[in-house]
């Protein structure tokens, strides 16, 4: 799956996996989850087909953390090996031919691009992260650090659990009171939550235009079929990534 918004800006390349029932657990891209790591390299692998062979990667350990985490140098190891890795939910960096990765079943998966700048990050948004407003977090860590602007910065908002389907106890439904449109109750009295547009709100609070975001309206729960959900399917173990580059032209 790709966004329309990044498409026309030959200065990145960017990608949202889908499963392939054809490929070694379906095209699951996670090493954290126990399946064959020989498999899941390969799968990985595979995404150099479309960024080339000169791209790297670059990856952190999920926590449900408000950490953003600079990649500055290239190290490849988290992704071909799954080792090294920093504890984090947001990469950022201005280094070009880096593919910054997010893995996700359910969480919402955001890129973000400054194309003045030339920056870009990949968020991790689960509930937890997005109570701690994570992608705000990433934006103000970007404006510090290569001085973007969020007037100027592109957004997706990948595939993730929708306000459909995603069924939360008051426990989690009270953190996001301030955002009542994106809390509704069910029939069994239960409270809805959707998590993409609380984090497209927080994003137009840093300062990003609406018409620079594109927010995807794919469910994974609703489409399980295309894209691993963990709930849909009662804890599977299997992630989709979101991967974002600038690639530099000779
Ligand atoms: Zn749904």
């Amino acid at each position: 799956m790709r966004f329309k918004i990044f498409e026309n800006d030959n200065s990145i390349k960017h990608i949202v996996t889908e499963k392939n029932p054809n490929a070694g657990y379906g095209f699951s891209m996670a090493l954290h989850t126990g399946e064959d790591k020989e498999t899941i390299l390969s799968n990985r692998l595979k995404l150099s087909e479309y960024f080339g062979d000169d791209c790297h990667y670059a990856t952190a350990l999920q926590t449900h953390s408000d950490v953003v985490h600079v990649i500055d140098t290239i190290d490849d190891r988290g992704w071909e090996s799954g080792e090294g890795l920093v504890e984090a939910d947001a990469l950022i960096t201005n280094l070009p031919n880096i593919a910054l990765t997010v893995l996700t079943a359910d969480c919402v998966p955001i890129l973000l691009y400054d194309p003045i700048s030339k920056a870009i990050g990949v968020v991790h948004a689960g509930w937890r992260g997005t109570q701690q407003r994570i992608v705000a977090k990433a934006i103000s860590k970007m404006q510090e650090l290569y001085g973007t602007k969020a007037s100027d910065t592109i957004v997706g908002i990948g595939p993730s659990i929708g306000g459909c389907c995603y069924e939360v106890g008051s426990e989690v439904a009270d953190n996001f009171s301030e955002y009542p449109e994106s809390v509704s109750t069910n029939s069994n009295g239960k409270s809805q939550l959707d998590l993409k547009s609380i984090n497209r709100a927080q994003l137009l609070d840093s300062g990003i235009k609406s018409v620079h975001m594109e927010v995807t309206p794919i469910c994974t729960a609703c489409q399980s079929d295309r894209f691993f959900s963990y709930r849909k399917e009662q804890g599977c173990s299997g992630r989709f990534v979101s991967a974002l580059a600038m690639i530099s032209t000779p």
